[in-house]
């Protein structure tokens, strides 16, 4: 399910906010609105603990490589 209510169905050209239109999944109108000014990362951080030094812990990490990869 698309995180956005209006859906769009390319079969029949038509608008909808059901999931499915005629026999086939629908698609979101339009991209989710986004921002490169991220209003609420402050209060994303404070709610993650990122100034914990073991949050660096649960980061993930690359694997490990050898020299004749
Ligand atoms: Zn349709």
């Amino acid at each position: 399910m698309a995180r956005q209510l209006l859906q769009h169905c390319l079969s029949c050209n038509g608008w909808t906010l059901a999931a499915e239109c005629c026999g086939q999944q629908t698609r979101a109108a339009a991209p989710i609105k986004w921002s490169p000014e991220d209003a609420k990362a402050p209060y994303r951080r404070r709610l993650e603990n990122v100034e914990d030094p073991a949050w660096v812990e649960t980061l993930p990490k690359l694997g490990e490589r050898t020299e004749e990869e």
